[in-house]
């Protein structure tokens, strides 16, 4: 049955109608396509779930206000599917890529991934998000009869591999179905742009409402937020900091977006890419911001680096959070018969570090910390 929605995406989007397809053939739905399906069984997956429950950078025992791993991904899809929409792409495509893009990522934001690298480290390892979402959509969801995973479609699954980086062949010959030597799709491409700006505008907001951040600082740094606030001072002039702050972070999310579509539009156009045949045979990707508005994005993220994410208050729970992933992975490599049956029984067949990390990597913050008290006692982070 045709998808009755009538199309008007560009000739250079990923059509459903060209998908190599699901690992497990199934039949087709009547009026969802196959790329809307997948969307569908991403949201009502156990690990999108627990993104409610996963720090982005502030733990919740700072406000109730601050974004987290949930709501940094619906803002992620909601970015990615306007930009996807201005430019002619699968907006079906792009929002289950959106929705998917974080579910690898382990409790306590990048210092939990931080962490769990070092430990796989020491037994010539590694821990890696993207892989490790890969596993879950591959094998870890059980939730249908017929297969293991969620059997998404070969286009998410690559998405999830390739949104965010480039995987040398050689060194990831697992990966080999995934055609590393080519471009992924301009939808996979846009996900790791939208997910940089989302998170640079984010953070400077969830800094500045915790305080850590301060506008002087802000308009010191990140010359293109300057820009903003001076104009808004002078439209404004009695408005309270606050709304000051946001009327200038909104114009830099909207127009480090709208360059975004622009950016990308003109190299589409000046290259002459007419089908996603050519954009998967470039040599690089094509989804980008132009040369000036990266320059002021790099600068804004430098910024949240040396300020925010480094700010003693985020450090310090850091260094906490670090020990206590460090303590229960070390319980559970001493004591693996303590795991969930279902993971004690494939030591069987995968090393114990490994089956650790998976069982680690998929926790949230609260479980962590559940299943630390319960091995370790002590008080809570
Ligand atoms: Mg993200």
């Amino acid at each position: 049955m045709r998808d009755p929605r009538p199309h008007d995406f560009a000739s250079y989007a990923m059509p459903v109608e060209k998908s190599l397809g699901r690992r497990y053939p199934e039949p087709r739905h009547p009026y969802r396509n196959e790329y809307v399906r997948d969307r569908d069984r991403i949201i009502h997956s156990r690990a999108f779930r627990r993104l409610e429950n996963k720090t982005q950078v502030f733990t919740r025992r700072h406000s109730d206000h601050f974004r987290t791993r949930l709501t940094h991904t619906l803002e992620v899809a909601q970015i990615s599917r306007t930009v996807a929409q201005a430019l002619g792409l699968n907006t079906d495509l792009v929002e289950a890529l959106a929705l998917v893009h974080d579910v690898g990522h382990p409790p306590f934001g990048h210092s939990g991934e931080a962490i769990l690298s070092r430990l796989m480290e020491r037994y010539h390892d590694r821990f890696d998000h993207n892989l490790h979402a890969l596993r879950i959509v591959e094998t870890f969801e059980q939730k249908y009869a017929e297969f293991p995973g969620l059997n998404l479609t070969f286009e998410v699954r690559e998405g999830i591999i390739k949104h965010s980086r480039d995987y040398d062949p050689k060194l990831y010959p697992e990966l080999s179905e995934y055609r590393l030597d080519e471009q992924p799709p301009l939808e996979a491409q846009l996900i790791d742009l939208t997910d940089e700006i989302t998170y640079n505008c984010a953070d400077l907001d969830d800094g500045y409402e915790s305080r850590l951040l301060t506008v002087p600082r802000v308009r010191e740094a990140v010359p293109l937020f300057d820009r903003f606030y001076r104009a808004i001072e002078r439209q404004y002039p009695t408005a309270i900091e606050k709304l000051k702050f946001n009327e200038a972070l909104k114009r830099v999310l909207d127009t480090l977006v709208t360059d975004l579509i622009e950016a990308t539009r003109e190299r589409l156009r000046e290259l002459k890419v007419r089908s996603v045949e050519q954009v998967r045979a470039r040599g690089s990707r094509l989804a980008g911001l132009s040369p000036r508005l990266a320059r002021e994005n790099r600068r804004q993220k430098e910024f949240l680096h040396s300020s925010l994410y480094s700010h003693e208050n985020i450090s310090a729970e850091r260094e906490k959070i670090v020990k206590r992933v460090e303590e229960l992975f070390g319980y559970f490599m001493e004591h693996p018969r303590s795991l969930p049956a279902r993971y004690f029984a494939k030591t069987k067949e995968e090393p114990v570090h490994r089956v650790v990390c998976d069982y680690t990597a998929g926790m949230t913050d609260n479980y962590l910390e559940e299943q630390r008290q319960k091995h370790l006692g002590g008080s809570g982070v």
